[in-house]
């Protein structure tokens, strides 16, 4: 051990009461799914956690059922004051289990405990707590004064915030009026059915939230549904034009959040200390498991050499490891599949002739494990440029104009984040105007709140999720009754 090493500090898991075998929650109820059973596996370890569900065509049939019941005969019925009283009381009861939820996310998806317990747990309590107080205030939603909830909403989600990705949808959803069947993704499916288990604590209607498990044939069979009346998808662009194509012309209201490739721009001005803790928490947080991730640095030519070398410097010093324990500054990567892209797109950035470095961390024998990479002499028109790495790593380019800066920061095909380091605040207003992307930082990156809207624009998707526009994706503007499929 040397002078600075840290001793372990290892989170407990006893606090967790799993069970062995977890069916799917329907009409309020743990119902036995009438397809296969799957583990869902610590990435850190590899090691089983529990067993779990495959939904099938008829559970998703069952789910929509459940959903549109509970929306005919109990949640619809209800005052918009009653519905807040429901997510007050699972705001709290989140709150109250956000040890354990947070214990469990980093079980299941491999993410250090410090984020789990830092920023997931609160920022999930935080949106359930917001669209709380917007239940009883719906015509102040900017939809008219007497705006509808649709009737039952799909929702899909994807595995690098599953608690959090749920509150995004769910709180909404119900907040307006809506009943809602989710599905979590298969790598990450435990947080989701512990809410399942707080919506009975809470005493929530039974069937206003369904939660159903399994890969990507039970969501095709939850997108394609004809019940349903929204779709509300955060994923991946491919499975995302999937979804958008089955239902064109289906008259199913559909929010897609998907990819990213977000360019954070440091000027020569920037205080660059700051914006190395920036770069970190831009591309480092969560394994870079982050659509909004600032995966792309564009760095002002004059101070490349100074940058690169603070951030390899600052990447030394991060440690990587066993995510439960409270020290550990980088977690697993979810899976082995995530694993094997991250490597074949690092592999296509040393091919094309991108200088590589990697933090000279020891790697875990067990599990699923990238050290932080940063490449350097990248050109626009290599791979690590131009597509969605969704690791653990960097690729800095440079400019010399502000006109330069964004014209790279703009030559993606996607559209859903970017960051502006400068101490001028005229440049800040300026270059933001000009940046083609749903949320921009200045001077920060990777900041949520429940007020705030947040969504990305050409291959980012569309609709907005957070703040009084996310309430729009939930609400029909006018006095027409909810579609009743
Ligand atoms: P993915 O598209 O493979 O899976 C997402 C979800 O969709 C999972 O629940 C999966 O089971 C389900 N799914 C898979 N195939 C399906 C199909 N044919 N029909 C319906 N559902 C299907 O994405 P992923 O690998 O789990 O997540 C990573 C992606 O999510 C990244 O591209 C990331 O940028 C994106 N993401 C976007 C946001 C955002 O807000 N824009 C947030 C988080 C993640």
């Amino acid at each position: 051990m040397t002078f600075l090493d840290y001793a372990p500090a290892p989170e407990s898991t006893s606090i967790l009461n799993l069970k062995p075998s977890y069916g799917l929650f329907i009409g309020g109820k743990f119902v036995d799914s009438s397809g296969s059973t799957f583990d869902t596996i610590s990435p850190s370890t590899e090691k089983k956690i529990t067993t779990v569900s495959h939904a099938t065509e008829d559970d998703v049939d069952r789910a929509v059922k459940a959903a549109r019941a509970a929306y005919d005969k109990t949640w619809s019925k209800l005052s918009g004051s009653e519905r807040g009283k429901y997510l007050f009381r699972i705001a709290r009861i989140i709150q109250e289990r956000s040890r354990e939820l947070a214990v469990a996310e980093t079980l299941d998806n491999g993410k250090p405990i410090r984020e789990t317990r830092d920023v997931d747990l609160p920022l999930v309590a935080a949106w359930f707590f917001y669209y709380a107080g917007w239940a009883d205030k719906l015509e102040y939603a900017g939809l008219g004064p007497n705006p509808q909830a649709l009737g039952v909403a799909a929702q899909i989600v994807p595995w690098n915030f599953p608690l959090l990705m749920l509150a995004w949808k769910i709180a909404p959803a119900l907040a307006a009026g809506n009943t809602v069947v989710l599905k979590p993704a298969e790598t990450t499916p435990l947080t989701a059915l512990l809410f399942a288990e707080i919506c009975q604590q809470a005493g929530l209607p039974d069937g206003v939230v369904n939660i159903i498990t399994g890969a990507g044939a039970a969501g095709a069979a939850l997108v394609s549904h004809p019940g349903i009346n929204k779709l509300a998808f955060t994923g991946s662009t491919p499975v995302g034009r999937q979804i958008a194509s089955t239902l064109a012309g289906t008259g199913t209201k559909v929010t897609l959040e998907l990819g990213g490739k977000g360019a954070n721009i440091i000027f020569d001005d920037a205080a660059i200390d700051q914006a190395i803790e920036g770069i970190v928490s831009g591309i480092f947080f969560n394994q870079g498991h982050v659509c909004c991730a600032g995966s792309r640095l564009l760095v002002q030519e004059n101070i490349h050499d100074d940058v690169v070398h603070r951030l390899q410097k600052r990447l030394s010093t991060l440690r990587l490891g066993d995510p439960l324990d409270k020290n550990t500054d980088i977690g697993a990567v979810n899976s082995k599949v995530q694993l094997e892209r991250i490597t074949e797109l690092v592999g296509s950035g040393e091919g094309e002739g991108a200088t590589r470095w990697t933090s000279a961390c020891a790697i875990p024998e067990k599990g699923f494990w990238f050290a932080p990479t940063v490449f350097t002499d990248v050109h626009t028109s290599h791979r690590i440029a131009r597509e969605e790495i969704f690791g653990p790593v960097l690729s800095v380019m440079t400019f010399r104009t502000p006109e330069e800066a964004v014209a790279k920061a703009n030559n993606t095909p996607y559209g859903l984040s970017a960051g502006i380091w400068t101490e001028k605040a005229s440049r800040m207003l300026a270059i933001a105007d000009k940046l083609r992307a749903g949320v921009i930082w200045a001077n920060t990156f990777n900041k949520f709140d429940p007020a705030s809207p947040f969504g990305g624009y050409q291959e980012s998707g569309y609709g907005r999720e957070g703040g009084r526009h996310g309430l729009a994706a939930y609400l029909s503007p006018s006095d027409q009754k909810a579609g009743g499929k």
